[in-house]
C-alpha cells in the first residue's frame, strides 16, 4: 500500500453526509464548501486538493482542473450519473474519476415507480385541490386517472435501474417494452420484456420511463417530435436526467391534453423549474429525490470515501469511470 500523506486535502465541493465524511476526516484534511457553496468558492476551495467530491450539482470542467492544480489524483461524483464530469478533461490531466452505482438502484426505481402510480392516478392535482379547500365531495367524474395494471410499460435504457424499475412491475401484470443500445436477453427471458426501437415504444406505451444517462446523444430525447408519437393518455416518468426532457414541449404537451400526465424528478437547469411546467396539469414533480433513502444516501456517501481512499492509497478504485 502506498503512504498516505496526512497532509493529503479533500476538498468536497458541496456537502458529504457523515458516513462519508468521517471515514476522511480520519485520514486527511477535509474542506467543505457546504450546500450553497456558489461556483467562486468551489473553485477557491479545490485549490491544491489531491481529492474533489463533486455531485451533480457540480460542474467539473477545465476550469476546475486547473484551479485544483496537477496535485489533483481523483474526483469522486456523489452520484452514479456523471454528466456533470468533463470527462476528456479528466483523462487528458490524468485525473480519476468515480462514480456511485448499484447501491442507489432501488431507490431511483422505487421513486420512479412512486412517480408512475402518483402521475397516472392524478394524486399530485388531487392532493393540491384538497389542501387549498377545493374539494367539495365524493365526485364520480373527478380525478379519474389510469391503472398500471394492464398497462404497456415502456423503459427506456433498461441498466441497472430500468431493469429494477421492471422488476418492481412484475406485481401490476404489466407489459413490458424496452429501448437500449444492446439487447438484454436475460430481462426478456426473466421479465418478458420486448426490445423495440424507441419509435416503436414511444407509440406503444401507456408508461414511458425514462433510464438512459445523460449525453449529447440522449439530450432532448423527449422533444415535441417524441411527444407528438405518444398516445395522448401516455405517462412520462423521468427520474435520469433532466436534459433527457424538453420541458417546453412537455408543458405544451400537458397543457394541451396531447399527453395523459407526467413524473418528473429531475429538470434541465435545475433546481430552476420552468413557469410553465409548475402551471401544467397533471404534472407529479420532485426535487431530485431519486437517491432520497436514508440507506442509499448514506450507501452512496461511503462509496465515495472508498473510491477516494483507494486513489489515494494507489489503489484501483471500486467504481471507476475514468
Ligand atoms: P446504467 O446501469 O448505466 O444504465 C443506463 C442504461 O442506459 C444502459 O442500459 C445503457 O445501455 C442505456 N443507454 C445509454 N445510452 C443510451 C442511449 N443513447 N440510448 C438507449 N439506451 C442507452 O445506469 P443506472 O445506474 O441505471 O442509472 C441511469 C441514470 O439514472 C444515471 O445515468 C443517472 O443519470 C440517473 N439517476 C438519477 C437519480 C435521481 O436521483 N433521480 C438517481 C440515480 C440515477 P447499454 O446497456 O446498452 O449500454
Amino acid at each position: 500500500m502506498e503512504f498516505v500523506s496526512p497532509d493529503a486535502v479533500i476538498a468536497i465541493a458541496r456537502n458529504l453526509l457523515p458516513a462519508g465524511a468521517e471515514l476522511l476526516r480520519e485520514r486527511f484534511e477535509v474542506r467543505e464548501g457546504g450546500l450553497d457553496a456558489s461556483r467562486e468558492r468551489i473553485i477557491e476551495l479545490v485549490e491544491g486538493a489531491d481529492a474533489v467530491v463533486a455531485d451533480p450539482a457540480v460542474a467539473v470542467d477545465e476550469e476546475l482542473l486547473r484551479a485544483a492544480g496537477p496535485g489533483l489524483r481523483v474526483v469522486a461524483n456523489f452520484a452514479v450519473g456523471y454528466d456533470n464530469v468533463d470527462l476528456d478533461a479528466c483523462r487528458a490531466a490524468g485525473v480519476r474519476v468515480t462514480n456511485t452505482p448499484d447501491v442507489l438502484t432501488n431507490a431511483t426505481a422505487e421513486l420512479a415507480l412512486a412517480l408512475t402510480l402518483a402521475a397516472g392516478r392524478l394524486v399530485g392535482e388531487a392532493e393540491r385541490d384538497l389542501r387549498a379547500g377545493h374539494w367539495r365531495g365524493w365526485d364520480p367524474a373527478a380525478y379519474r386517472g389510469q391503472e398500471l395494471s394492464g398497462a404497456t410499460v415502456g423503459v427506456v435504457g433498461l441498466g441497472r435501474i430500468g431493469r429494477r424499475y421492471a422488476e418492481l412491475l412484475a406485481g401490476f401484470d404489466a407489459g413490458l417494452l424496452y429501448s437500449s443500445r444492446t439487447p438484454k436477453p436475460d430481462a426478456e427471458s426473466r421479465l418478458g420484456a420486448r426490445r423495440v426501437e424507441l419509435e416503436e415504444l414511444l407509440a406503444r406505451a401507456d408508461v414511458v420511463s425514462l433510464h438512459v444517462p445523460a449525453s449529447a446523444e440522449t439530450r432532448h430525447l423527449i422533444d415535441a417530435a417524441a411527444l407528438a408519437r405518444m398516445k395522448p393518455t401516455a405517462v412520462l416518468v423521468n427520474t435520469a436526467r433532466g436534459a433527457l426532457v424538453d420541458l417546453a414541449a412537455l408543458a405544451a404537451a400537458l397543457r394541451e391534453g396531447r399527453l395523459g400526465a407526467a413524473g418528473l424528478d429531475v429538470y434541465e437547469g435545475e433546481p430552476k423549474v420552468p413557469e410553465e411546467l409548475l402551471a401544467a396539469p397533471r404534472a407529479v414533480l420532485t426535487p431530485h429525490i431519486g437517491s432520497a433513502t436514508v440507506t442509499a444516501r448514506d450507501a452512496m456517501a461511503i462509496t465515495v470515501a472508498e473510491n477516494v481512499i483507494a486513489v489515494l492509497e494507489g489503489r484501483e478504485p471500486p467504481n471507476p469511470v475514468v
